[in-house]
């Protein structure tokens, strides 16, 4: 079946604004979730249609590849398991309902739903930000992250202490029902806070929660190639489940410091290199820094212009978890310089009067 224009799906115009296109995707979301549509595909649907539109059209970078290349700009940027952006907002656009985490979890987050029918609520997943050197993204490096989070407590064995038994309040669900009309929107059980189920005899150190708080420090391995807004997922490692429900998940967010040289898009990287105008005349052969550290031979042709642009395939970025590199461009500029010596200013006169004078006006060139 063809996939349906992002803006279609969503309802809005090509020039809506983040704030029309989010109330947009709300309502559909909210419309056709889960929870007030079980076992119903084409809610289901519609939720995971929108849900990718969504990331591509709130994400001012993907949303522009997509209105100048369509689906073939944004292909792999949006799609199960890469709904990042839809994450980074969810809060934000459900207030932070619990129940519409547990929702977003079971689609996009591996799989796993809060199960409170099984025992016990997931924990939360959480979200570990980790800014590193440009170079370390080039080359992959190791990082200790420090965090703290929820584990199991072992004065109870995560229990939660004895006497459990049914929550009165929610009948053992761990969810109750809040909001009028046709939208109802399912909230944690503020008596069992979601478990299903309460302790008669609690225990001292855990409350009843059957979880403490732990500080911990992780070595973790981020591959070469990652770029801002890349995510690594740990699994199990983000809060433990209560009472016996699977634990959360830990999601490092990436950010890469800029270089000073170099300019990267997706797995490509750009240089710009001033040559002066009697190599851009004769060719020349120069040595440009990669963003490995080394440097490589480039042959500069004869009659190279400015502004002229030369690909070195596979001296770009890897890409994540594979042996293949995206491409280095050089933008060659012609130096022009400000001051010369006497002797460079004679030569440049004898040229100016051996060169002929032939040019005309030249048409401009637009973009389109
Ligand atoms: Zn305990
Ligand atoms: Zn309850």
């Amino acid at each position: 079946m063809a996939k349906r224009d992002y803006y279609e799906v969503l309802g809005v115009s090509k020039t809506a604004t983040q704030d029309e296109i989010k109330k947009a995707y709300r309502k559909i979301a909210l419309a056709n979730h889960p929870d007030t549509h079980p076992n119903d595909k084409a809610a289901e649907e519609r939720f995971k249609e929108a849900s990718e539109a969504y990331e591509i059209l709130s994400d001012p970078k993907k949303r522009s590849n997509y209105d100048q290349y369509g689906f073939a700009g944004v292909d792999g940027m949006g799609g199960a398991g890469n709904y990042s952006n839809v994450y980074r907002d969810f809060s934000d656009i459900f207030g932070g309902a619990n129940g519409f985490a547990d929702i977003f979890e079971s689609f996009f987050g591996g799989g796993r739903r809060s199960s409170t029918r099984s025992g016990g609520r997931q924990g939360s997943s959480l979200r570990y930000e980790l800014t590193i050197d440009f170079n370390e993204a080039v080359m992959g490096c190791k990082k200790e992250i420090s965090f703290s989070h929820k584990v199991k407590c072992e004065s109870c064995n995560g229990t939660g202490g004895t006497g459990r038994r049914t929550c009165p309040t929610c009948h053992g669900s761990g969810q109750v029902a809040r909001g009028s009309g046709f939208f109802q929107v399912a909230t944690t059980c503020p008596t069992c806070q979601g478990t299903g189920s309460i302790v008669d005899n609690p225990c001292a150190t855990c409350h009843g929660s059957g979880t403490v708080r732990k500080s911990e420090k992780l070595v973790v391995t981020i591959p070469a190639g990652v770029e801002t807004g890349s995510r690594l997922t740990l699994r199990g490692k983000g809060d433990a489940g209560e009472a016996g429900g699977p634990d959360g998940d830990l999601y490092i967010f990436i950010t890469v410091r800029e270089d000073k040289y170099f300019v990267r898009q997706d797995q490509d990287v750009y240089l710009q290199v001033p040559i002066s105008y009697p190599q851009a005349v004769l060719g020349t052969e120069i040595f440009v820094p990669t963003i490995d550290g080394s440097e490589i031979k480039v042959s500069i042709p004869s009659g190279t212009q400015s502004g002229d642009i030369l690909r070195l395939k596979g001296k770009g970025f890897p890409y994540i978890n594979s042996s293949q590199r995206g491409n280095m461009y050089l933008k060659i500029v012609v130096n022009v310089p400000k001051r010369v010596s006497l002797k460079a200013r004679r030569i440049l006169k004898e040229l100016s009067e051996e060169l002929e004078e032939t040019d005309k006006p030249t048409p401009m060139e637009y973009e389109d």
